[in-house]
């Protein structure tokens, strides 16, 4: 079995994605497939973390359309992060592997407070860490929190699983001329406005020197092929 080409990664996962085929809410072999991969992929050695989106329940900027203040919406986008963690975190156990949530939120009932010690400190001892609550602060995106973590968990690479298998300069779903890049630099993913993450994100690797690596998590065993460096994706980086 090939070594990971990362020791350890944060991998990018959006709460719609954990829909399934449903509008909203989570699907749970949807879930169950997603803990399988996941286990899959720390089996192979690399130490993982997940940052997991909140797009299945509430996205602050669609409530705020609705009335509710912006802050608010936010705060409750990032709720819905955690209820999404606790979900795969259920999963991850159920399936006999261990597996740790960390919110940047204090709630001692539910789970710990994320700090880069606690996560360094789970994730060496082989648990599969699911961090919620994105960054603790309105008009973030989980996309930002993802390269936030992984610079300060100190990670090798952000991989960002998406429905598609890489960056395209249209959306290949709706424009059959859209062209697919293998490699970009930060710089290029900023200029070129590919809506598959958002320019902050981008901006804070390129400040932290962290490669993100574009896939689609549509294929299962997608997670561990691109961690063994053999997997279909676009490198952001230099
Ligand atoms: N959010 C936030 N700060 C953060 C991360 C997330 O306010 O640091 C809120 C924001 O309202 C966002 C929602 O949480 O719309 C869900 O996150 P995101 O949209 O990134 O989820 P995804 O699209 O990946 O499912």
């Amino acid at each position: 079995m090939a070594e990971p080409v990362y020791r350890r990664v944060v991998i990018k996962l959006s709460g719609e994605y954990l829909a399934g085929s449903q509008v909203a809410g989570i699907d749970q072999p949807t879930v169950d497939r997603i803990a399988t991969d996941l286990i899959a992929a720390q089996e192979l050695g690399a130490e993982v973390a997940v940052v997991v989106g909140g797009g299945n329940m509430v996205r602050g900027v669609e409530v705020s359309a609705q009335g509710v203040s912006r802050t608010t919406g936010d705060t409750m986008g990032m709720l819905a992060t955690v209820m999404n963690c606790l979900a795969l975190e259920a999963a991850i156990e159920r399936k006999g592997a261990p597996a740790q949530t960390l919110s940047a939120f204090v709630m001692p009932e539910i789970c710990e407070l994320f700090t880069r010690a606690a996560a360094q400190k789970y994730l060496a001892a082989g648990r599969i860490v699911l961090l919620g609550g994105g960054t603790g602060n309105p008009y973030f995106t989980t996309d930002t929190t993802a390269v936030l973590r992984a610079a300060e968990i100190e990670a090798q690479a952000v991989l960002k699983a998406t429905n598609v298998d890489g960056v395209y300069s249209a959306d290949p779903k709706k424009d059959p001329s859209a062209k697919r890049f293998d490699r970009l630099t930060h710089a290029q993913a900023i200029e070129g406005g590919y809506k598959v993450m958002d320019a902050t994100a981008f901006a804070l690797a390129r400040e932290t020197s962290l490669p993100i690596i574009v896939f689609s998590i549509a294929d299962p065993g997608s997670i561990g092929a691109i961690l063994q460096g053999r997997g279909r994706g676009t490198v952001v980086a230099g």
